[in-house]
């Protein structure tokens, strides 16, 4: 089978499972974006994807973002895919990655924050952007805790460049779909306790989490974003 067929094929496995899971939870499979995550591949497989249709992508490093971003070209109206970060952007990359993504997933701190919007401001985009949370609490990983959250609202809500969207967690470890249940619902909580007290420009309506393991199990939790990699690439090496 050429690459093309198997990426074509492996996508349709997925939406249809991402639409099964929809179906589980009472939505609409259109109520889940998702983002395929190409760290993996290179331009052909790129290619590949988006010829089957597929128009949101992500990256993790800001580095393979630019590089695939314009190779592929910049996102405009006329089917070029949208670019979503979902990994750790470092300060000083942060000027080179807002024309690129429209999305960035992976904020982490209010210093980054910060500079995303001196950055917005300056060259007049209006990056969308979701809040990572750390909830194994392994200070290895990157994120907001939790109970940092409520507190820094009235802070958010001074934003003016920056459209926060919603909040983006990794689910503590693959393996366990159960551990990895709990974990989403957990956070679908806390996301849902925050709405109700965010003010009004600070939007939590995204929910930016599930991965090729646990993605079924993170729509029926509540996701509206999923971020597949490994399985839209099987049989393509
Ligand atoms: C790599 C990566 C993914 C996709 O992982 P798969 O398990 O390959 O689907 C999702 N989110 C982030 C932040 C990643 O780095």
């Amino acid at each position: 089978m050429s690459v093309l067929d198997a990426i074509s094929r492996n996508l349709t496995a997925v939406r249809q499972r991402i639409s099964d899971a929809a179906a589980r939870s009472g939505r609409q499979a259109s109520q889940v974006r998702l983002i395929a995550v190409t760290k993996y591949v290179g331009l052909p497989e790129i290619k590949a994807l988006v010829a089957a249709g597929c128009r949101e992508l992500g990256e993790s490093r800001p580095q393979e973002l630019w590089e695939k971003a314009a190779a592929l070209g910049t996102p405009d109206s006329s089917g070029t895919p949208t670019w979503h970060l979902v990994g750790h952007l470092q300060r000083n990359k942060v000027r080179r990655t807002l024309p690129l993504a429209a999305w960035v997933h992976s904020v982490d701190s209010v210093r980054l924050l910060d500079e995303i919007e001196t950055q917005a401001a300056s060259l007049g985009c209006r990056p969308r952007v979701l809040l990572e949370v750390n909830v194994s609490g392994d200070s290895t990983k990157h994120g907001f805790a939790a109970a940092q959250l409520e507190p820094l609202l009235p802070r958010f809500a001074e934003l003016r460049s920056v459209a926060i969207r919603g909040l983006m967690c990794m689910a503590a470890r693959e393996g366990d779909l159960d551990v990895a249940r709990r974990n989403f619902a957990d956070f679908r909580g806390l996301r849902d306790r925050l709405r109700r007290v965010a003010p009004e420009n600070v939007s939590l309506d995204e929910l930016s989490m599930g991965m090729s393991g646990d993605f079924e199990v993170a729509i029926e939790e509540g996701a509206t974003m999923v971020r597949v990699g490994s399985a839209l690439f099987e049989g393509t090496d």
